[in-house]
Order: C-alpha cells, then sequence, then structure tokens
C-alpha cells in the first residue's frame, strides 16, 4: 500500500469539515517508528480541533485523532527497543526528550511538547509515523479497539488523581459526568487508590453503567439537585477532592460540594471556561484548585501495565468505519455514546 488514507481537518466547522484524504505511505524517520494503524480512539478534542477554540490556533491542515493501536511496521535508523511486527499502543504527547520537564519526568510541561491530533499531525490515518517514545507493547488481553480508547483519557484522569490531587485511600472523590472518557477513567483510577467514588451521570441508563464501574454512589444530575445531593451523602462535609472537566456549568457547585481542605482538580471546561469564584469560601475552607493537562509518557506505561493486569478496563461504547467520522463526533457532541467511540481504518 503506497497510499493511505486519512481525516484531515483543513479549516474549522461542522462535519463536513472532516475530509477524507488520500497522502503518500510515511517512511519513518530516524528515530521514528511506523505504525499500521488498526484502531483511532476518539476524544472531545478531535472535536474542538474541528470546531476550533476562540484566541487559540491549531496548525491547519491538521490529521487529527490522538489515540491510536496498531502493529509496527517499518522503522527508522537508531531504533532501538522496537521491532517490526510489535502490537503497540501509541502514546498521545510528543516531547523533546531532552529538556529538564522531560528528564524530570514531567514531559506533558516540555516546552515542545505536543499532542498528536491537536499541535501536530495525529493518528487517523492507516499508517503513522510516531517517534520511537511514543509506543508502548498493546496489553494482551486488550483488542485493538480496546486499546486505542486508553491513551489520553487514563493518562488525563491519572495526573489529575494521583499526581496533582494526590486522591488517598479513604478519602471521598466526586467525578463529574461519569460515563464520559476521563469520567470513567477517573472512577476507575479513584477505586484503585482506595477512594469512595461518588459520580454524576445524565439519565437512567448512564447512571446504571456507572454504578458497575462500580461507584459508591451515582447522582443523576438531570433528575436531581447534585449539589443538595453531595451534601447529603457526605453528612454535610463535602468530598475531598472534586474531578472537574465541565467548567462553567459546575464549577460554582464543585467548590461548594469540597470539604474543609478540599481540593478541586480540572482538566477541561466543555461547557464553558469562565467561571465565578468566590475567593472567601476559597480561603476560609483552605481550598486548592489545581490545573491539569496530560501526564508523562513513563505514567502512560504503568497504565497500560494495570490493563495488562486486569486492573483497569476500557470501556468501549462501539467501533465505527473510518468513513463515518463525522457520524462518531456528532455522538460525541451529542452524548449519546455509552463509552468511548473508535475508528477502524
Ligand atoms: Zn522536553
Amino acid at each position: 500500500m503506497a497510499i493511505i488514507r486519512c481525516v484531515v481537518v483543513r479549516q474549522h466547522g461542522g462535519f463536513d469539515q472532516l475530509l477524507l484524504e488520500e497522502r503518500p505511505l510515511p517512511t519513518p524517520a530516524p528515530g521514528q517508528v511506523r505504525v499500521r494503524v488498526a484502531a483511532i480512539g476518539l476524544n472531545h478534542l478531535d472535536t474542538w480541533v474541528r470546531r476550533g477554540v476562540p484566541g487559540h490556533e491549531f496548525p491547519l491542515p491538521l490529521i487529527t485523532s490522538s489515540d491510536g493501536a496498531g502493529v509496527v511496521d517499518a522503522l527508522g535508523a537508531g531504533v532501538n527497543g522496537v521491532k517490526e511486527g510489535d502490537e503497540v499502543v501509541i502514546l498521545p504527547g510528543v516531547s523533546c526528550g531532552i529538556c529538564e520537564a522531560c528528564q524530570n519526568g514531567v514531559d506533558q510541561l516540555c516546552r515542545h511538547y505536543h499532542i498528536l491530533g491537536e499541535s501536530c499531525d495525529g493518528t487517523a490515518a492507516e499508517a503513522v509515523c510516531v517517534p520511537a517514545a511514543n509506543v508502548a507493547p498493546k496489553p494482551k488481553n486488550l483488542t485493538m479497539p480496546e486499546a486505542a480508547c486508553v491513551g489520553l483519557v487514563f493518562l488525563t484522569a491519572w495526573n489529575m488523581l494521583v499526581r496533582r490531587a494526590e486522591l488517598r485511600a479513604g478519602e471521598t472523590v466526586l467525578v463529574h459526568a461519569g460515563l464520559s472518557g476521563v469520567g470513567a477513567a477517573a472512577v476507575q483510577i479513584a477505586n484503585l487508590l482506595g477512594a469512595r467514588v461518588i459520580a454524576t451521570a445524565g439519565g437512567a441508563r448512564k447512571c446504571e453503567l456507572v454504578r458497575q464501574l462500580p461507584a459508591w454512589q451515582v447522582i443523576d444530575y438531570v433528575a436531581k439537585d447534585w449539589v443538595a445531593e453531595v451534601r447529603a451523602l457526605t453528612g454535610k462535609a463535602g468530598v475531598d477532592v472534586v474531578f472537574e472537566h465541565t467548567g462553567q456549568a459546575t464549577f460554582a457547585g464543585s467548590l461548594k460540594s469540597l470539604a474543609r481542605g478540599g481540593r478541586v482538580v480540572t482538566c477541561g471546561a466543555t461547557t464553558g471556561g469562565n467561571v465565578a469564584i468566590s475567593l472567601h469560601a476559597v480561603f476560609f475552607k483552605s481550598l486548592s484548585i489545581l490545573g491539569s493537562t496530560m501526564g508523562s509518557k513513563g505514567d502512560l506505561r504503568q497504565i497500560l501495565r494495570l490493563f495488562d493486569q486486569g486492573r483497569l478496563r476500557p470501556l468501549l461504547d462501539r467501533a465505527l468505519p473510518l468513513a463515518q467520522v463525522g457520524e462518531a463526533h456528532r455522538a460525541l457532541e451529542e452524548r449519546t455514546a455509552l463509552g468511548k467511540l473508535v475508528l477502524t481504518p
């Protein structure tokens, strides 16, 4: 195959801006490997890249998507530790590898950091070339579509709960939208850490699926006042940590739901990023507001090992053919998926 198909955004807009294009089969540069992509994991980030973000410039045209799994089929010069035929997961964060941040194991803080499909070409293609540092062995018990669901959301949730909020056994955490990509990852990671999980979800079906992850309590935010519910469930004390990714619609309630000394950690603002904060609450209750983006490649390798051990599991809704990328974006935006969406080239 000398020609590959890929999903390209040339200008921001609706679903019709997701173009299926053909490109020459890429050749791996020194230090890179080429992966024959078997499954492409979609994230909310994909929809932002398509729609555009006010005040932010994406380097268009761009091949979309950050996650993928497949088989290594060519090696660039000087690559060690990876061989042709290896089944791999593609790690979404590309960094220089030599700066202080990279060498401190916080490569997401590298000044030359790129997220595949966001600031450099991504995984939505039949074949991609990435640095050898950006592939890790596929967990044996996962299918390719399952393996393609893991990277970005589990890494994001892990960095938020483990590295930033330092969630501990016995603490209680509130996870917003527990069936979303990052939400479902957060519920599972919090369980692994020995914390008690209160999650929210919209509608009875989603609530039932979150309960099975499992979560200690699930609040249907459509039917109930979740702030009052959290207060009642914690005996008016509040939770130790709130896992935030929705922003404007929930942030004031998230701060209100925190116990004294509580931490809110945020990785996103899908409903808007401008929120009002009462500083009185922040200092009187000794609250911490923590930001987080992505996480280190080393942590993602550890996460994949936990999948290999069967201690975490992917939540796959369905795999769609590459040509149905528009339909997949619609399902993401309308929040109709019950788990992650994957494209198969
Ligand atoms: Zn670096």
